[in-house]
């Protein structure tokens, strides 16, 4: 299970899904992981409080492209309430290893095995924390290190 898990976080950091630049989304982000050199921005479209396309680009680990491709392919589709709760469950499986069943987190389960690696866990947040911050408009520079 672990090896496929593996695989799985190896073939979306090696071809990540919905990569490239969204043009006229309603929110960007860009976020920084200065531990591992991981950069992203991530990219939304955000119609009636629902995410109805998101992209991203940027460089870095395996981990951290696998984490925001699943993250797309998550959340595409979404409303912002419902992505909420998922960053939050989210939040919870990557730092404790906590796996909530009623929630859409299938693609995301690959990633438990991140909260045995504290350093790692930085990379796998960082698109997350940078989805958040678009949501609430936020006009900082997200950084793992603040
Ligand atoms: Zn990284």
């Amino acid at each position: 299970m672990r090896e496929l898990y593996q695989q799985l976080i190896i073939d979306h950091g090696r071809s990540p899904r919905h990569f490239g630049c969204l043009e006229n989304a309603t929110h960007r982000k860009e976020g920084f992981n200065p531990l591992c050199g991981d950069k992203i921005t991530v990219y939304f479209n955000v119609e009636d409080d629902r995410i109805v396309q998101a992209s991203f680009e940027g460089s870095g680990c395996a981990i951290s492209m696998a984490s925001a491709s699943l993250m797309m392919e998550t959340l595409i589709g979404k409303t912002l309430e419902q992505a909420q709760q998922i960053f939050d469950a989210f939040h919870a499986l990557v730092t404790r290893g906590e796996q909530s069943s009623d929630l859409d987190m299938d693609k995301l389960i690959v990633l438990a095995g991140v909260n045995e690696f504290p350093a790692r866990v930085k990379c796998a947040t960082l698109a997350w924390q940078a989805f958040h911050a678009a949501c609430n408009h936020s006009k900082e520079l997200v950084s793992t290190e603040s």
